[in-house]
């Protein structure tokens, strides 16, 4: 299976946004998990009338993966419906960490894919490694 380049992966996170729940900000968002076994994994964020309830659409898809067994993860990429910029969390770089993400496909400026290095959006990070997790 060949990997898909970022903007094949940034072009599916734009149509998983579509499906968005964001009535309040109205800042739709979706994203794809690449597993180490090539499935991939998409969501979008959901939002709740309690702000905090609100979940990202990288956790989302993440927690679709995890809970279709996949364990090793490599790609997320995210797309905004809004344009310009759109890059994950800070909580959502933790929970890519846990499960091994390398690459991260953000949306730039403009609107374009770019491929990032997870290493370099959460530096120094805190893995499982430290408390000997699997
Ligand atoms: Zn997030």
């Amino acid at each position: 299976m060949s990997n898909p380049t970022p903007d094949e992966l940034h072009a599916q996170a734009a149509k998983a946004a579509e499906a968005a729940y964001a009535p309040y900000s109205g800042y739709r968002v979706g994203a794809v998990v690449v597993a180490a076994d090539g499935r991939r994994f998409t969501g979008v964020n959901v939002e709740n009338v309690a702000y905090g309830s609100t979940i990202c659409a990288e956790g989302n898809a993440i927690s679709s993966a995890v809970a279709a067994g996949a364990r090793r993860l490599t790609t997320v990429a995210v797309a905004g419906l809004n344009g310009g910029e759109c890059y994950p969390c800070g909580n959502c770089r933790q929970l890519m960490r846990e499960f091994g993400v390398e690459t991260v496909v953000v949306q730039g400026a403009d609107g374009e894919a770019l491929a990032c290095r997870l290493e370099d959006l959460l530096p120094h990070a805190f893995g499982p490694e430290v408390l000997g997790g699997d």
